[in-house]
């Protein structure tokens, strides 16, 4: 029996990226970038206000006091959308500007509606930092009062500031999010290129299984593997191509990894143990199949299978439905995750301290379903209940797995263990 270790090195080394496709933007959400993307335009695209008020010069404003408050004329009104001003903004000039519209050359600083006051006919003893409200401003003839000095550059966003062209936008491997598609959107980019998903067929097996809604009859249960590892599937982007269900026949199963051209990887859950009906490794055998290891030194799910095929992996999960899914969060997932080109295929981990004893068998990696907390600078780890492999309360409550190394059978209360994270924590 290979060790876990040994087991990740071997699927990671048949592994390899798929090709690249251009998707849209939006077809490209949760998949991975195929190359490094450098930005072709600045950002901000040109110098604009950040806010709805008075675009000026700072200088202007250099001697203003609400003692000495100094009066802008108000030259005009600028939109978003409209073109730069090509007149500059000469001395004691103030222009009306909305967020996003262009800073008129001579200017270089905003003040904010917010902090004017507006009118000639003011009472300036009423200017006083409490008394500076926000104000509309109908008459264009009207002047802006200043009544303290501004800083050059405030509240105007400069060209390139966030982002200048040429620069490293995102690197090859970056799993796009809505927040990356923000980014590339305002980059202008409509296209980017992306791994290809892996075209994925699933294999449930099993004489005892029915479909969720059917009622059981004497002996048989849900199919839950089906669904779970589907949804594993999607949680990742991929859709399988196939699902097949197969009674515990062996020609039937036979038939399910033969006719498979095009198929990039074949799940198949069950039917891969020691009893009398798995027929899995029996059948990859006669197919000559290169099963590069069956069975690993982890609790739970030591049946599961890895195989190649032609260009093809074949990965047979343990029935045992927490193994099951397991193992594919461990094994299967990161070489998906590979394959579709993403840069980083394992899960985060952590270092946490046990608030529970954990116990775990020595020369195997134990998978300990996890409650898994941050709290005051440390991660917290405790089992999250019964750990049997058919335990699926357990699995559903977890947010996270402890990992107890082969050498190891038991974490004490305020030991150290290494955890790996099923969702970001608080
Ligand atoms: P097997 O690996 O096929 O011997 O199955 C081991 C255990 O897992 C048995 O108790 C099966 O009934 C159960 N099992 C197998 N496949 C599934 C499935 N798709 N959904 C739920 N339980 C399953
Ligand atoms: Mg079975």
């Amino acid at each position: 029996m290979i060790s876990a270790s040994e087991a990740h090195e071997k699927i990671l080394a048949s592994v390899r990226s798929l090709s690249s496709e251009k998707v849209s933007l939006i077809d490209a959400l949760y998949r991975y970038l195929a190359s490094s993307l450098l930005a072709p335009i600045d950002l901000p695209v040109f110098d604009h206000s950040a806010m709805d008020g008075y675009a000026l010069c700072h200088h202007d404003t250099e001697v203003a006091s609400v003692g000495h408050p100094v009066s802008l004329k108000i030259v005009g009104t600028l939109a978003a959308g409209d073109p730069l001003r090509t007149t500059p903004l000469q001395p004691g000039q103030a222009i009306r500007i909305m967020t996003g519209a262009p800073i008129p050359p001579g200017a270089d600083a905003v003040i904010p509606f917010e902090e004017c006051v507006m009118g000639s006919s003011l009472d300036m003893r009423q200017v006083s930092q409490e008394s500076l409200k926000p104000v509309s401003c109908q008459d264009l003839t009207q002047m802006l009062v200043v009544t303290q000095p501004l800083k050059p550059g405030r509240h105007v966003r400069k060209v390139g500031e966030d982002i200048v062209e040429g620069e490293l936008v995102l690197s090859r491997g970056t799993r796009i999010t809505s927040r990356g598609i923000a980014l590339l959107s305002s980059l202008g980019l409509e296209h980017v290129w992306v791994g290809a998903k892996p075209k994925t067929r699933v294999i449930v097996t099993g004489d005892e299984l029915v479909k969720p809604g059917v009622p059981l009859k004497e002996g048989q249960i849900y199919n839950s593997n089906g669904p779970s590892i589907v949804a594993a599937l999607e949680e990742i982007g991929i859709t399988p191509d196939e699902i097949l269900w197969v009674r515990d026949n062996e020609k039937q199963l036979e038939d399910c990894f033969k006719a498979s051209p095009g198929v990039d990887v074949i799940l198949c859950m069950g039917g891969v143990s020691a009893g009398d009906y798995d027929f899995v490794p029996k059948i990859l055998a006669k197919m000559g199949a290169e099963i590069l290891f069956h069975k690993i030194a982890i609790k739970p799910g030591k049946p599961l299978l890895f195989a190649r095929f032609d260009q093809q992996l074949i990965f047979g999960l343990p029935g045992n439905p927490v193994s099951a899914w397991v193992t594919f969060d461990r094994f299967v997932r990161p070489a998906l995750l590979k394959m579709m080109g993403a840069g980083e295929c394992m899960r985060p981990r952590r270092l946490a301290r046990a608030t529970e004893v954990c116990v775990g068998s020595l020369g195997k990696e134990d998978y300990l379903r996890a409650t898994l907390q941050y709290c005051d600078g440390e991660y917290l780890a405790r089992p999250a209940g019964p750990q049997g492999s058919a335990r699926l309360k357990t699995l559903a409550d977890a947010n996270g797995v402890i990992l107890i190394p082969e050498t190891k059978d038991r974490i004490g209360i305020g030991e150290s263990v290494e955890v790996e994270l099923w969702e970001e924590l608080p």
